[in-house]
């Protein structure tokens, strides 16, 4: 899919200007890669039209060719959707008046107990105290669930086995919270396989019932389209405050996030990406903009050819860097700042423990195979490096006209920088603060 995207784009440098003919075919792909990317087909078109208005007459800048320009604007386009630039972070409206009382909504399955668990974690390492109540009364194993996710995170939960009244159990926990002084309630719900009347009754009593501050409706990316039907039912009964989506580990490319968005026109706040209580993340949304088109990396083509990168951006590269590890996509777009800044020291005084790190030469030559390399790998394993089995490495080290060697190299360098930032993270006693003095 990005060998077409990057046939498209390279018809369009040669051009001076963007125009009706030559936009033509480069809209069919992006069409194509979001359809691909199970993105809702009326948004798809609302989209398509939005980003040729943008597109047609826009003057090149000097720095610019039209290709860029056009990535450029099919990513602020998809950014825009997805919650504007001015995003900084998914917050949780508070209380005031504690506790904050979140409710959790959406079908079985789609992880509404494993996120209200990951929520509770998010809260604890902020300090706050966290009362789970487990408001899925019909089975069993969900309160054993739930119960299981308290022991091991240490926080309370609230349940009740004998009552066959959920509203009742949400108000009584709600009681509790109050009366423990808890700073934040999370409200478990049942969820059946499909939408029944019985069930969104029991969920919109609930919600009169203790009046949250958030609803946040649980989706599952993985069912792509029908994920989003799913959302605009629940939002139409609950008016849901937020959206997390789950899931986001698997193969769904993110087109999920982007219909249900446009559709409820509620904000994406957390996203899912495994089954463990910390794979947990805020939502971004230039983050998933990149991840939906696959195109990270022409998206920071087109940054380099803007102004050089300025301290700021090196300091929220290092911050990101030392919490979530690296993966080749930020190796490489590492390697070019480093290339635009001129020298190692810039970028690496920012990033304590490693200073002292050995990456080799970087020259142009260098530069260009390890990029070759990068480009050759799909998205799935620039995120992932361990999937680079022999098989895999013998692809990418054809495609990119070196041999397995360098491209073990490579891998090698990642892992090293991975092993320092951890080492570096254990320094820090777990704080994401860097130290530049260090
Ligand atoms: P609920 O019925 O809505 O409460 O769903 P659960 O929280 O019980 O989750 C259903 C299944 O999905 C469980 O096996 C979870 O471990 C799994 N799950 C939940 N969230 C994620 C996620 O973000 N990634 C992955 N891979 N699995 C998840
Ligand atoms: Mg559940």
């Amino acid at each position: 899919l990005n060998d077409k995207l990057n046939a498209v784009f390279s018809k369009l440098k040669k051009q001076v200007r963007i125009d009706d003919e030559n936009i033509n075919e480069a809209l069919k792909q992006v069409r194509m890669a979001l359809l691909e990317a199970d993105v809702n087909f009326k948004v798809v078109k609302t989209f398509i039209n939005n980003v040729r208005e943008k597109a047609l007459g826009e003057e090149v800048r000097k720095s610019l060719t039209p290709d860029q320009v056009f990535i450029k604007i099919v990513n602020d386009e998809l950014v825009d959707i997805l919650g504007g630039k001015d995003y900084k972070e998914a917050k949780i409206k508070l209380n005031s008046n504690p506790p904050t009382v979140i409710m959790m909504a959406g079908l079985q399955g789609s992880g509404k107990t494993t996120s209200a668990g990951k929520l509770a974690n998010f809260f604890m390492k902020q300090s706050k105290s966290v009362l789970l109540v487990a408001g899925d009364i019909y089975r069993p194993a969900a309160i054993d669930q739930l119960e299981t996710l308290g022991r091991q995170l240490g926080c309370d939960v609230y349940s009740d086995r004998e009552s066959k009244d959920a509203v009742k159990i949400a108000k009584d926990a709600l009681a509790h919270a109050k009366k423990t002084a808890k700073d934040i309630l999370i409200i478990d719900t049942a969820g059946r396989l499909h939408i029944d009347e019985n069930l969104m009754n029991e969920i919109v009593r609930t919600k009169e019932a203790v009046n949250p501050d958030e609803v946040l409706f649980v989706a599952d990316a993985m069912t792509g389209q029908d994920a989003v039907n799913v959302a605009k039912s629940f939002n139409d009964m609950l008016d849901a405050t937020g959206i997390i989506l789950t899931k986001m580990d698997g193969d769904a490319r993110g087109g999920a996030a982007l219909s249900i968005k446009e559709v409820t026109g509620k904000p994406l706040k957390f996203i899912g990406t495994g089954e463990k209580l910390t794979e947990f993340e805020q939502f971004y949304p230039d983050r998933m903009a990149s991840r939906i088109l696959g195109m990270g990396d022409i998206v920071t083509l087109v940054e380099r050819a803007q102004e050089s990168i300025e301290e700021g951006d090196a300091e929220e590269m290092a911050a990101k860097m030392a919490k979530h590890g690296l993966d080749f996509e930020d190796m490489l777009k590492q390697f070019r700042m480093i290339k635009k800044m001129g020298s190692l020291d810039s970028i690496m005084r920012l990033i304590p423990g490693l200073g002292n790190m050995n990456m080799g030469e970087i020259d142009d030559r260098q530069f260009k195979k390890t990029e070759a390399i990068i480009f050759s790998m799909t998205l799935k394993e620039r995120r992932n490096g361990k999937l680079l089995n022999a098989n895999r490495k013998k692809r990418i080290a054809r495609g990119s006209g070196t041999n397995v060697a360098d491209v073990n190299r490579l891998v090698n360098q990642l892992n090293q920088m991975n092993k320092m930032m951890k080492q570096m993270k254990k320094k820090l006693g777990g704080s994401n603060k860097l130290n530049p003095a260090m």
